[in-house]
């Protein structure tokens, strides 16, 4: 038999492998690779999830009480705050609303592994710019790489997978030297567990009044545990948000994840404890890992980076002997979530016996 003929795929797309997800967890293991948050939901958000509305309804397309809700948190209108089912959601909508083909699109390499699909999507073209030695954004090349095509430039504080912040000063350095309008993406997906006193909180210093080229992202999967519901969002010049908007597939925000982002707000005391919780542990942990000897760059999200070089499958290996799903990026390094209490001794145990 002939092979079936199959839909024409636009080349690029065809030649990248497929998203598959990562291994499930068993029973015994730690899932330590996809920075997720250890904790249950807390009761409030269960019960607001259990409240939420007839699932045969649509949501309201605009989130509008999520919105209304973020802009008194943090004293900017409504229309100033873009929620979308993730912020990965709203790096997409931003790339495809600036870049076709021909433009680019700068970040950071290694960084987060969703940045590079992003032009490829839209058809653009990714600038990568490498890490200095110390695992940070090399902010300054980052500016030099700016071309007329550039439409967008991702900054990613603290950095995954590697772990270290932007510093305020640098942020702000950097924003003057970017053209006006080139659009600056302030990721700050782990933004809550930052404690280095010097990192830029792009809606604490409200970057985005000054510079409407600026657009702040946020999550609720990380610090706030809910991954599972897909919620997110922008804070930025409301026009430049609309062109998010308008590049938004409709309605994706659940009615669910719209009543536990709110019921998380509610709630936010109770989360920002637990938050205090995980920092502990990665502060204990990546202390743990360097007395060990491993050259672990500044943590200043819910994970730590190890430098596995060469040895990265070898140790990825010995890691998932040990029932500890990490993720390993090979020949680079592993990030490893911080996650339950019990899994950091079982992570420096592994650390250890690869030394
Ligand atoms: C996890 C993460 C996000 C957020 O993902 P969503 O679940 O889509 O909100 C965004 N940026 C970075 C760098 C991340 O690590």
């Amino acid at each position: 038999m002939t092979e079936p003929i199959l839909p024409r795929i636009r080349p690029e797309i065809a030649a990248l492998p497929p998203y598959r997800q990562g291994k499930q967890a068993g029973p015994d293991a730690f899932k330590l690779s996809s920075n997720e948050n250890p904790f249950e939901p807390l009761p409030s958000v269960v019960e607001a999830l259990q409240r939420t509305t007839p699932v045969n309804r649509y949501p309201d397309a605009s989130a509008a009480a999520l919105r209304a809700r973020l802009g008194e948190k943090y004293g900017v209108s409504a229309d100033a705050v873009h929620v979308a089912s993730g912020s990965v959601a709203i790096l997409h909508q931003l790339v495809l609303a600036t870049s076709s083909v021909g433009d680019e699109v700068v970040f950071a390499w290694r960084s987060f592994e969703a940045y590079p699909s992003l032009p490829l999507v839209a058809g653009a073209t990714a600038v990568q710019v490498p890490l200095t030695s110390g695992a940070r954004h090399d902010l300054d090349a980052m500016a030099d790489a700016v071309t007329d095509r550039t439409r967008v430039i991702i900054v990613c504080t603290p950095n995954n997978p590697t772990g270290p912040i932007i510093t305020s000063a640098e942020f702000a350095a950097f924003v003057e030297k970017v053209p006006q309008d080139v659009l600056i993406v302030l990721d700050e997906a782990y933004a809550e567990f930052v404690t280095d006193p010097d990192a830029v909180d792009g809606l604490a210093e409200r970057v985005f009044e000054r510079h409407p080229n600026v657009v702040v992202l946020r999550t609720f999967s990380k610090a706030y545990g809910l991954a599972g519901l897909r919620v997110g969002y922008a804070i930025g010049d409301p026009r430049v948000l609309d062109a998010a908007r308008t590049t938004a597939i409709p309605l994706s925000v659940t009615s669910a994840a719209e009543r536990a982002a709110i019921a998380s707000l509610d709630a936010e005391g109770e989360l920002l404890e637990r938050v205090a919780v995980i920092v502990e542990r990665r502060d204990r942990l990546a202390e743990g890992l360097r007395e060990l000897g491993w050259k672990v760059p500044d943590a200043q999200g819910n994970f730590v980076w190890l430098r596995t070089k060469e040895r990265t499958d070898e140790a990825a290996a010995a890691f998932d002997a040990a029932d500890l799903i990490v993720r390993p990026f090979s020949g680079d390094g592993i990030r490893i979530s911080v996650g339950e209490e019990q899994s950091i001794d079982r992570v420096l145990a592994v650390a250890r016996s690869l030394l």
